[in-house]
């Protein structure tokens, strides 16, 4: 990619680059090079890297503990981590959580939830789908009644996303029933320590067990753990998920083909949010564009490893794997990182659910 800078920007990615290569293990890059399973200790360690050098979460205010960066700083931080083979950040506390608490949390939660967030002491995940709520995702059940100074929670949640390792979870749950589907949702932080948190996993088609069920049984949450107003949660729920669109789009961790119209789009994205407006519709234009080259580039490698990606070997992937070699390093991942992305076009919200946002929101249709 051609890339032209200020010599401020070009001292900047310098010293991104000297990070890189002189403070991320070889360890680290080279399971990402070789598209290895990391480990939950693999990703506390790179968020502890990255939180020690102040830049894990370069897309929050500064008073918050955010780097301060510009829209040009965090590309060519994306970009360069990107091109060394550096892990991604967990998104579920810095990319989805981190911004509602800022714009919907009260003082009390910005100050005891955000720093947890970056020194890592919570593991988050997102319990929004239900068995009966992913696409039309306002109709959820679970169910949270007020009862003196907590909710009672019951109901499932599913497809929570390394659920399993999660301590903390916010999620969307019905508190009025009679209201109109999305005026009764409100977004609570579930403690999923609490008595009656039972998590199982869902095995997907590459092998996986990356996403679980969630079921909640007269689950204990105080009330100082709604954010924003009772009943109000779809205003959180809705602000969230263009961030999530837009971090799955994962730009910078593509490569060349059909990129520079994509890198136009997000450029203008993170202007915008830096600009301090928030990524509106175009943010399904990101997931849809982004996932569609993501998910052709892993077709175009299984197709270019022709025989040597059939093997299915899911524990290749798996650090000291000492099996026998099926082919070249890359055929290794290939059948595997195909199945799994078959994802992409679904979470995050469908990208049929993203044609119909882009219909309603800028055809106006
Ligand atoms: C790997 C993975 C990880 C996930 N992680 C999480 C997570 O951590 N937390 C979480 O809360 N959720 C998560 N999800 C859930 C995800 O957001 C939903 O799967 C997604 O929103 C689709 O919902 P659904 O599965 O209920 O499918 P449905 O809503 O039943 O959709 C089925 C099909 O119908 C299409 N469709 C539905 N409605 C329309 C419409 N109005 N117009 C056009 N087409 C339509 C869809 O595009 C899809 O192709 C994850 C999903 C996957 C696959």
């Amino acid at each position: 990619m051609d890339l032209t800078f200020t010599p401020e920007e070009q001292a900047f990615r310098a010293e991104v680059q000297r990070f890189l290569a002189n403070e991320v293990p070889a360890r680290l890059t080279g399971k990402v090079r070789a598209g290895q399973h990391l480990t939950k200790a693999d990703v506390e360690e790179w968020h502890a890297l990255l939180n020690a050098r102040g830049w894990l979460a370069n897309h929050w205010p500064t008073e918050y503990g955010g780097p301060g960066w510009n829209a040009v700083q965090k590309f060519i931080f994306e970009h360069d981590c990107a091109l060394a083979y550096a892990p991604r950040t967990l998104p579920f506390g810095l990319n989805m959580l981190g911004p509602v608490l800022i714009k919907y949390g009260n003082e009390a939660q910005k100050r005891y939830w955000l720093p947890r967030i970056l020194s890592g002491a919570d593991w988050w995940c997102q319990g929004y789908s239900e068995p009966g709520a992913g696409s039309d995702l306002a109709s959820v059940k679970t169910t949270a009644v007020r009862q003196g100074d907590h909710y009672v929670v019951n109901g499932q949640k599913t497809w929570t996303t390394l659920g399993q390792h999660a301590n903390m979870m916010f999620a969307l749950v019905r508190t009025d029933r009679e209201a109109k589907a999305q005026e009764g949702i409100s977004f609570l932080l579930v403690d999923m320590n609490a008595p009656g948190v039972e998590v199982r996993p869902i095995i997907t088609l590459d092998g996986e067990h990356e996403v679980n069920e969630v079921f909640l049984t007269d689950v204990k949450v105080p009330v100082e753990n709604l954010v924003g107003a009772e009943n109000k949660g779809w205003t959180c729920a809705k602000y969230l998920l263009t961030y999530e669109r837009t971090n799955i789009a994962g730009v910078g961790f593509s490569v060349e083909i059909d990129l520079e119209n994509m890198k136009t789009t997000n450029l203008r994205v993170i202007a915008a949010v830096a600009g301090g407006g928030v990524p509106g519709a175009e943010s399904s234009m990101l997931k849809i564009r982004g996932t569609e080259i993501r998910q052709e580039l892993n077709s175009l490698i299984r197709r270019a490893m022709g025989p040597y990606a059939l093997p299915f070997v899911d524990e290749a992937l798996d650090e000291g794997y000492e099996g026998e070699p099926v082919g070249p390093a890359e055929a290794r991942f290939a059948a595997v990182q195909y199945f799994n992305n078959r994802k992409l076009s679904i979470f995050g919200g469908s990208n049929e659910i993203q044609k119909n946002i882009i219909s309603k929101m800028i055809l106006g249709l």
